[in-house]
C-alpha cells in the first residue's frame, strides 16, 4: 500500500475540495472509507507508531456462522472508540480480530442443515469425520458479511491476521494450559446430573428434554423413615421409587415451620401446613419447631432404605436446604446425589455425607448406563434387582411391595404430572449423574477476587456486584462436553483409570509414534500410547492409553486467547509478553459469566495476574416498546437498514450520546436522525461556512503563512476561541481516558 496520492492543498487551512452544504452523509463516508482502504490508514498508523508504547486491546472472538446484528455494532463501536483515542495519543494499538469457531451453536446449525437431530445420527449416520468437516465449513459462512459491516462501520480491527479457536497453533496453546492445571491437580473428573435416555444411551439437551414432555400418571410414595433416636418417624414423599436405592440423606427446608404429630398409634415428623392433607383433620400437632431445629434434634434416621451388599444398616443424616419447598408432599425429600442436582448438590456440600466431589468413586449409584440396577441392591430376602429396568412398572410394584413390608410406607397415591420422555424413543428420562471434568476454579476463589480488585470496571458496580458475586459465589468448571466440533480434551486413560495430559502435539507423536495435521475429532481419537504411569515401585503400567470422548467448553477456548493467539509458548514468548495484560476489552455485560469469567479464571489457574485493567460493559438494545428483540418476534433492527439511510457515524453518535452504553438502549431510528439533524448536518454546515470564508480569504492567510502572531497579540475572539478549543479537547481526553463516551 502506498502513501497518499493526492495533491496537497495549496495552504494547511484551506481544503482543496468544494464543499456541498446539501451533501448527505452516508456517500461521503463511503467516500472517505475508500480513501482509507487506499492509503491502507490503520496499517499505517500502526507503522507510524513502530517503537511507540503498546497500548493493548483483545477482541472477544464472535462465531462467524450467522450474520452479525445491531447488537454487534454497539460492542464494536466502542471497541473502536477508546483504541482510536490512545493512538491519537500516540500509543499503538494493534487490535487483532478473533473468531470463535467450535460449540454447540455451530453443531446446531450445521445438524439443522444436514436434516439431522441427534447424536446418534451424527455418529451413524453422518460420521464424526463429515459432520466435523460440515462444522468448519460452516463457522466462516458469513464472515464476508461480518468483515464489510466492520468495515463500513469504521472499526478498525485487524482482520488479516485474526485468530481462529480451532487453527491448529491455538488447539495447541489450549492443550498446554491443561497439562499445566492438571500438573497442579487442579483437573479432575466428577459428575453432572444431567437428563439421560438410558435407551439411547444419550445426555439430552434442554431443548430436546423440551420437546418430549408427557402427562402420567407415577406412583407418590409417603415414606415412614425411623429417626435413629426415638420411635418418631420422618414422612418422606417421592414419586420415584426407583431412586431410593441410590438414598445417601433426606432434607428439610431450614426456615419452614415442621410439626410432630401423633395419627393413629404412630408419631410423625412432617412439614406443619402438610400434616391436615398427609394425615388428615384429626391429626394432633404435638410440637412445632423449624428445619433447623428439626435437624438438630434428631440428626439422623436409620437407613439405607434398601439393603445393598456394600452398605451397612446405620444411620444416615438429615440435612437442611432452602431447594426443599412444603408445597406438596410432606416437606422432607429424600436425596439420592446421582439422580438429582439439587440432591447431588446439597450432598456434595454436606460434611456428614461420606461423597466428595472431586472423586468420582464416591458417589453412590447403583444404576447402570442402560438404566438397570447393578448387582448391589437387594430386596427384603437378600434378592439382587440386578438386571432390572429402573422404570419398569413391575419393578415398581415388587419396590412399593417390599417397603410396604417392612413397614416404612405409610400411603402410596397416584399423581398425574408431566414427565419428559425421550422424543426420540419415548422412554422416561431419568436425572442420572454422567461423569464429567473439571477444573477445581473454587480452590482458586480468593486469588479470583484479589485479581478482580486490581480491574476497573465500567461501570462500576459491576466488580463487587455481578462480577464479585459470581466470583464469591464460584463453583467448580464444568469443562466438558460429549460432542464433536471442539477442542478435545487432551485427557488419555488407560484400562486402569491412570490419566495422562497431554501438553503438546510433539509429546502426543513421540508417544503415540503418530503424526496429525488436525487434531480435531476423530482423528486425534484413534492415536493411542502406552500408560506412563510409574507404581511406587517405579514400575511402569504400559497399558493402553485412549483419549476420553469429551471436547472441552468453548469459553475455555476464547478464555485463552491472551496465550493462545500467538501460540504462546511454543512461539512467540516476547510478542505475548508484551500484550499481556490487556488495557482494554468490552463485551456485553452477560459475558461475566462468559468471557469476562474465563478469561480471568485462566489467568488466575496459570498464576498470572489479571488479564485485563479496564472493562466497558453493554448493555442489551430492546426495540423502541423496550420489547428484547429476537427474530420470532419480528422486532430485530438489521445494521444495513439503518447504515444505508444514516450513515455509520449517525449510528456511532447515537450510541455514543445517547446513554451510557451499560444502561441499555430502546433503539429509535427517529433518535439517529435527530442526531444527524442537530449535530452532524449542523458539524457539516459550519465546516462549509468555515471553508467558504477560508477560501474566500486565501490570500491573507498564504501572506500570514509562516508568521503567526503571539496568542498574546491576537484579537480577544481569537483568544476565546483557542482558548475554548483547548478547554473541550482537555475535558475530551479526561473523559475518554476515564471511559465516558458520553
Ligand atoms: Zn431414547
Ligand atoms: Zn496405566
Amino acid at each position: 500500500m502506498g502513501r497518499p496520492v493526492s495533491d496537497p492543498p495549496a495552504h494547511p487551512l484551506i481544503p482543496r475540495r468544494e464543499v456541498d452544504p446539501r451533501q448527505e452523509l452516508p456517500p461521503l463516508e463511503l467516500e472517505v472509507l475508500a480513501r482509507w482502504h487506499e492509503r491502507d490508514v490503520f496499517a499505517e498508523s500502526l507503522r507510524l507508531r513502530e517503537e511507540a508504547e503498546q497500548w493493548v486491546f483483545y477482541e472477544g472472538p464472535p462465531t462467524a456462522n450467522g450474520p452479525p446484528g445491531i447488537h454487534h455494532v454497539l460492542s464494536r463501536v466502542f471497541k473502536d472508540i477508546y483504541p482510536r483515542f490512545q493512538t491519537m495519543r500516540g500509543y499503538r494499538v494493534e487490535r487483532k480480530g478473533g473468531w470463535d469457531c467450535h460449540g454447540l451453536p455451530v453443531e446446531i446449525a450445521v445438524e439443522q442443515k444436514l436434516g439431522i437431530s441427534s447424536k446418534a445420527e451424527i455418529e451413524e449416520k453422518i460420521g464424526i469425520e463429515a459432520f466435523n468437516a460440515a462444522c468448519r465449513e460452516s463457522v466462516f459462512a458469513y464472515v464476508e458479511d461480518w468483515n464489510r459491516l466492520t468495515e463500513r462501520i469504521g472499526f478498525w480491527l485487524d482482520l488479516e491476521h485474526a485468530y481462529r479457536t480451532l487453527d491448529e497453533t491455538y488447539i495447541e496453546s489450549v492443550w498446554w494450559a491443561l497439562a499445566q492445571i492438571a500438573e497442579h491437580d487442579l483437573l479432575y473428573e466428577g459428575h453432572k446430573v444431567v437428563p439421560y435416555c438410558p435407551r439411547c444411551e444419550t445426555t439430552l439437551s434442554s431443548h430436546e428434554v423440551a420437546l418430549g414432555y408427557e402427562d402420567v400418571v407415577d406412583p407418590s410414595l409417603y415414606l415412614k423413615l425411623p429417626v435413629s433416636a426415638g420411635e418418631d418417624r420422618l414422612l418422606v414423599w417421592t414419586t420415584t421409587p426407583w431412586t431410593l436405592p441410590g438414598n445417601v440423606a433426606v432434607a428439610v427446608s431450614p426456615t419452614a415451620s415442621y410439626a410432630r404429630a401423633r395419627a393413629g398409634d404412630e408419631i410423625f415428623v412432617v412439614a406443619e401446613d402438610r400434616v391436615a392433607p398427609v394425615l388428615g383433620e384429626q391429626a394432633d400437632i404435638l410440637e412445632r419447631f423449624s428445619g433447623s431445629e428439626l435437624v438438630e434434634r434428631y440428626g439422623s434416621y436409620r437407613g439405607p432404605i434398601f439393603a445393598a451388599e456394600d452398605r451397612e444398616a446405620g444411620e444416615l443424616p438429615i440435612l437442611a436446604d432452602t431447594f426443599v419447598t412444603t408445597e406438596d408432599g410432606t416437606g422432607i425429600v429424600h436425596l439420592a446425589p446421582a439422580f438429582g442436582e439439587d440432591d447431588y448438590r446439597v450432598a456434595a456440600a454436606a460434611p456428614n455425607v461420606p461423597f466428595d466431589p472431586r472423586n468420582a468413586g464416591t458417589l453412590y449409584n447403583p444404576v447402570r448406563a442402560d438404566g438397570t440396577y447393578d448387582a448391589r441392591t437387594r430386596s427384603r430376602e437378600g434378592r439382587s434387582y440386578e438386571g432390572r429396568f429402573v422404570k419398569d412398572p413391575v419393578l415398581t410394584e415388587e419396590l412399593i411391595a417390599d417397603l410396604r413390608e417392612r413397614q416404612l410406607l405409610l400411603k402410596v397415591e397416584e399423581y398425574e404430572h408431566s414427565y419428559p420422555h425421550c422424543w426420540r424413543c419415548g422412554t422416561p428420562l431419568l436425572y442420572y449423574a454422567k461423569p464429567s471434568w473439571y477444573i477445581a476454579t473454587s480452590r482458586l476463589r480468593e486469588q479470583l477476587l484479589a485479581a478482580n480488585e486490581t480491574v476497573s470496571w465500567y461501570p462500576p458496580h459491576v466488580k463487587h456486584g455481578r462480577f464479585g458475586d459470581w466470583l464469591k459465589n464460584n463453583v467448580d468448571w464444568a469443562l466438558s462436553r460429549e460432542r464433536y466440533w471442539g477442542t478435545p480434551l487432551p485427557v488419555w486413560r488407560c484400562k486402569r483409570g491412570h490419566v495422562h495430559v497431554i501438553g503438546s502435539f510433539q509429546e502426543l507423536t513421540e508417544r503415540s509414534g503418530e503424526t496429525l495435521e488436525d487434531h480435531h475429532r476423530p482423528y486425534v481419537d484413534d492415536l493411542t500410547f502406552p500408560c506412563p504411569h510409574t507404581d511406587a515401585d517405579g514400575a511402569e503400567c504400559g497399558a493402553r492409553a485412549q483419549r476420553v470422548p469429551e471436547v472441552i467448553d468453548v469459553w475455555f477456548d476464547s478464555g485463552a486467547m491472551p496465550f493462545a493467539q500467538h501460540h504462546f509458548p511454543f512461539e512467540h514468548r516476547e510478542t505475548f509478553e508484551e500484550r499481556y495484560p490487556a488495557d482494554f476489552i468490552c463485551e456485553a455485560q452477560d459475558q461475566t459469566r462468559g468471557w469476562f469469567y474465563s478469561l480471568l479464571a485462566i489467568a488466575t489457574l496459570m498464576s498470572w495476574p489479571a488479564p485485563y485493567r479496564n472493562v466497558v460493559c453493554l448493555g442489551l438494545i430492546l426495540d423502541e416498546e423496550g420489547q428484547k428483540m429476537s427474530k420470532s418476534r419480528g422486532n430485530a433492527v438489521e445494521p444495513w437498514p439503518v447504515l444505508e439511510s444514516y450513515g455509520a457515524d449517525a449510528l456511532r453518535w447515537y450510541f455514543f450520546t445517547s446513554k451510557q452504553p451499560w444502561d441499555g438502549y430502546r433503539f429509535s431510528a427517529e433518535a439517529i436522525g435527530e442526531g444527524v439533524r442537530l449535530f452532524l448536518k449542523q458539524l457539516w454546515s459550519t465546516y462549509y461556512f468555515y471553508v467558504l470564508y477560508a477560501k474566500a480569504s486565501e490570500r491573507e492567510l498564504q501572506e500570514a503563512q509562516g508568521n503567526a502572531s503571539p496568542a498574546s497579540e491576537l484579537p480577544d475572539l481569537d483568544r476565546w476561541a483557542l482558548s475554548r478549543t483547548a478547554a473541550t479537547a482537555e475535558l475530551v481526553a479526561e473523559r475518554l481516558d476515564a471511559y465516558d463516551a458520553t
